[in-house]
């Protein structure tokens, strides 16, 4: 190995030994999983590239886990992990939470699954979401991409414009994509976007005030869409100063401000935009809300709301959806918010999570790992010299991944954890350690 004054001399060392402890972590990933690869094949013959979810595709295969219980999943190969992909922070209640299996046991046997009518069911868990997250009005859906798609129609019929500013880095669902500074070629209504360059603060809010102040002298401003923090785009926080610059800046140009709080709701008891003191004219939500099944769910303001998508209205938009009601979401939601994620369980959840994330910082101090986050998201950030503002090493990062997965940690490749409610302390402790071994493991690469 290189040493740290190797590197300052030969920085090119550095490149080519992580290159060989990459090439030699993935040859033991390829032999330790025979099962997964195997898998992979077959896969291939039916979905493109094996996949239905691009973010889980990982080269040469991705592992193809079997079963999940609690806090833990086992792959075809029998590996035993701890689950730190927390199904994108869905899963927060775990693999098999007793409340969520009693109000799953409950729908199945006593209520039946597609009744095909309204239910007391939604009508319930709408009146919980409105309290929780001080709404005046809130709509069904199935995911958190159907639940802007929809606040974008809400802002675009209440307000008679199209366009949308956005920031680089957002992500609002399969279909609203804002990496690399500008909307993916498969965003819907592409050329309605306006992607504002920053993001989270000073800097970004004088950029986007510029921007929405522009855009909406063109007389064609609908909304302004925002996440609280980042999370497809690396578990960054957007600073309370630059969030309330953003909003301000919408009010002034008569456009919504719609925040997306589809991972955040989860960060504080009534949401990060309660947390920081936003007023939000619409809200989108989903993830855990379903109580592990798919969901999402947009709403705020009742004038909008009512005058948008009450269908006694003359005019008004059609909001279908064969699933928007369906019972074991509305009853599996219901029972994870009502009864197990309450607002006392949440502020200590996140307590947990701000606390793993400061230790990990800690011993990650004078390496090139970074982590960033609120609360129970973390985001893990390998960069050239430490700071977030330097070039990305993903070798390090797929180095990082390999060597996790090898001490028992289940975790996304592009580098995320969404903890999941009850995982062991035990099991926290031990990856504060695991990351403290890497890095002494590759001290040659990983120390600055
Ligand atoms: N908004 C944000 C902020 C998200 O993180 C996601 C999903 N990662 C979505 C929207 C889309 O949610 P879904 O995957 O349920 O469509």
């Amino acid at each position: 190995m290189s040493s740290n004054s190797d590197f300052l001399t030969s920085p090119h060392g550095s490149y080519q030994e992580a290159a060989e402890a990459l090439a030699a972590a993935q040859s033991r990933y390829v032999a330790n999983n025979p099962l997964s690869k195997k898998q992979h094949e077959l896969a291939v013959e039916s979905l493109p590239g094996g996949n239905t979810r691009t973010l889980l595709h990982t080269s040469p295969f991705p592992l193809c886990m079997k079963h999940g219980k609690g806090t833990f999943v086992w792959d075809e190969d029998g590996h035993k992990y701890t689950d730190f992909v927390g199904e994108l922070s869905a899963g927060l209640y775990g693999h098999s939470h007793p409340v969520i299996r009693t109000a799953i046991l409950f729908t199945f046997d006593d209520i039946g699954l597609s009744l095909g009518s309204t239910t007391t069911y939604e009508a319930r868990y709408a009146s919980l979401l409105c309290q929780r997250f001080k709404l005046e009005r809130v709509r069904m859906a199935n995911t958190g991409t159907e639940a802007n798609l929809h606040a974008l129609a809400a802002a675009r019929h209440y307000t008679g414009k199209r366009k949308v500013v956005v920031f680089n880095g957002g992500y609002h669902g399969g279909c609203f994509s804002f990496g690399g500074g500008k909307a993916a070629p498969n965003t819907a209504d592409k050329g309605d976007f306006v992607v504002v360059q920053r993001y989270g603060d000073e800097e970004a809010a004088a950029e986007a005030e510029r921007v929405i102040e522009e855009t909406a002298k063109g007389g064609n401003l609908a909304a302004v869409l925002v996440e609280g923090l980042q999370g497809a785009g690396g578990c960054l926080p957007g600073s309370k100063g630059f969030l309330l610059a953003v909003q301000e800046a919408a009010k002034r140009a008569s456009a919504l401000f719609i925040l997306d709080e589809v991972k955040t709701s989860r960060l504080a008891p009534n949401g990060l935009g309660q947390e920081l003191g936003l007023s939000p004219d619409l809200v989108t939500l989903g993830k855990y809300l379903g109580g592990g099944f798919s969901f999402g769910a947009f709403g705020g303001r009742k004038e909008i709301m009512d005058s948008v998508y009450d269908p006694r209205v003359k005019g008004s938009l059609a909001h279908s959806g064969t699933f928007n009601n369906n019972t074991m979401t509305m009853c599996a939601g219901y029972a994870g918010l009502k009864e197990v994620f309450t607002e006392e369980v949440c502020v200590e959840f996140n307590k947990v999570g701000d606390d793993l994330r400061e230790r990990l910082n800690d011993v990650a101090k004078g390496t090139r790992l970074r982590f960033t986050g609120r609360g129970s998201l973390i985001g893990l950030h390998f960069r050239e010299d430490g700071t977030l503002e330097s070039q990305e090493r993903a070798d390090l990062r797929d180095l990082f991944w390999f060597e996790m997965l090898e001490r028992a940690f289940w975790m996304t490749r592009r580098g995320s954890i969404a903890m999941m409610l009850d995982t062991p302390k035990e099991e926290l402790d031990r990856f504060v350690d695991a990351v403290s071994r890497f890095l002494e493991r590759y001290a040659g690469i990983m120390t600055l």
